[in-house]
């Protein structure tokens, strides 16, 4: 006697599918069952169709499916200084001339997250971590848009203003109200829609933030639990600082102050001698790696480096791109040129940007490979693109030659955020319109006219 299907909300079929599992599982022909956000069962499209019957079916005809990215590293509202901060400066924070973080208004916030998630999740970016100003208005963006989301407030207490002319001083009431922020950010979203929004706290950098600040946020994230995120060893002008002020290199810092631990999530660690990279290594900290803005600041980070000396690599885009598989294969060219060898290949960044990146941030069990218990984060590619073809491993063609643009279809929590290219949840130009109506005021008070 042949079993009765059991009932499930989604099937999701696919000509192949890329699990992006520890053993690399490739499936022909095959088909995701999808019931309560998470995946039920993965096989052949023949087997599954017998076991389950769906709500709502997705046809696999021309479909490559794969696990959802992971982008560790991301502020959405600084797409405010997209296309002129690559030419003018490296970090918006330290540069002049643009519209400044504390200009922005909650709005403005909210409107520039809308549009820096909209991008994202039209890369295939399932999940992300992103933090600013106004943090709860980046919770809202990522709820309302369906997108995955680890979110946290920027801790700071030097003043941006003087920061953006060279000068580090430090502000008490501006600390505060940014612990504030993040506070009642973590109070109001954490956990939110069945834990789609996590909170995080997140100190700016170890220059902008003083000892005193640090001191609190370490102890702030120990009594909250999950990840610390910030930024390490960016820039010449933070080494600095933070020596004059302390004697430490930034990682010194950090370790001396408790937080230089496997919690720890920095971006960049660019500018670090041997001694900071064997530290950095021994506590076994996460390097969000940021090639696309490093080396349009004419940096390389020494991630082979820090990969060696023990430390986790994960791959972001630091808001400039919204495309994973872009960083991915800058992050090879660059490892290249920096090692004048071949020593990062295509397997490696991508789990690097999807199950490396998920395990970093504590969402291992959940997000990160297509396998059964883990949630319905998949994202459908379209295998008549010319730029998928030829496949041969699965892996070479979607790193070197894919981008971004071939996602069609984006699933998170077992819904369809994203169908052929366009939001299911908001309207995409709108949000694109009210970005662009936004950064127009923005920039004329920076002193220039945009011509949109
Ligand atoms: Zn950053």
């Amino acid at each position: 006697m042949t079993q009765e299907p059991a009932p499930c909300d989604l099937l999701v079929g696919a000509d192949l599918i890329l699990t992006l599992d520890a053993k690399g599982t490739i499936l022909h022909d095959g088909a995701i069952a999808v019931r309560d956000r998470a995946i039920v069962d993965l096989g052949p499209a023949t087997e599954i169709a017998q076991r389950w019957r769906a709500a709502e079916s997705l046809p696999g005809k021309g479909r490559i499916a794969m696990a959802g990215l992971v982008n560790v590293h991301n502020h959405t509202p600084l797409m405010i200084t997209r296309g002129m901060i690559e030419d003018i400066g490296f970090a918006p924070m330290y540069t002049p001339g643009i519209p400044q973080g504390h200009w922005l208004t909650e709005e403005d916030a909210y409107a520039l997250s809308r549009l820096g998630m909209y991008e994202l999740l039209r890369a295939g970016c399932t999940t992300v971590v992103d933090f600013y100003r106004y943090p709860s208005a980046l919770a809202r963006a990522a709820a309302e848009l369906g997108l995955r989301a680890v979110i946290a407030g920027r801790v700071h207490d030097a003043e941006p203003g003087a920061l953006a002319t060279g000068k580090h001083t430090y502000s008490r009431s501006i600390g505060e109200a940014s612990l504030r922020e993040n506070a009642e950010l973590i109070a109001r979203w954490n956990g939110h829609d069945e834990g789609r929004i996590r909170c995080d706290w997140a100190p700016h950098a170890p220059d902008t933030c003083s000892d005193d600040l640090l001191r609190e946020v370490k102890k702030l994230a120990d009594a909250h639990g999950g990840n610390i995120h910030t930024h390490l060893s960016q820039l010449p002008a933070e080494i600095t600082a933070v020596k004059e002020r302390t004697g430490l290199t930034p990682p010194q810092l950090m370790d001396k102050l408790g937080l230089l631990n496997d919690r720890l999530i920095a971006a960049h660690c660019i500018h670090m001698d041997r001694a900071d990279i064997e530290l950095c290594g021994k506590s076994r900290m996460t390097v969000a790696h940021a090639p696309i803005g490093n080396a349009k600041g004419g940096r390389i980070a020494p991630i082979m480096e820090l990969k060696e000396a023990g430390a986790r690599i994960a791959l972001c885009t630091d808001t400039f791109s919204g495309d994973m598989i872009e960083a991915m294969r800058w992050a090879i060219s660059m490892q290249r040129i920096n090692r004048q060898g071949n020593v990062l290949d295509a397997r490696t960044v991508l789990d690097w940007g999807t199950r490396e990146g998920a395990e970093a941030i504590g969402l291992g069990d959940k997000v990160g490979s297509l396998e059964v218990g883990k949630r319905a984060d998949i994202v459908l590619l379209d295998s008549r693109s010319p730029t998928l073809a030829p496949m041969v491993d699965g892996y070479g063609v979607l790193v070197h030659s894919a981008s971004g643009r071939d996602v069609d279809t984006v699933i998170v929590d077992g819904r369809v955020v994203l169908a052929d290219g366009r939001l299911t949840l908001a309207d995409g130009d709108a949000i694109v319109a009210e970005a662009q109506s936004r950064a127009n005021a923005l920039w004329q008070r920076a002193g220039r006219q945009p011509i949109a």
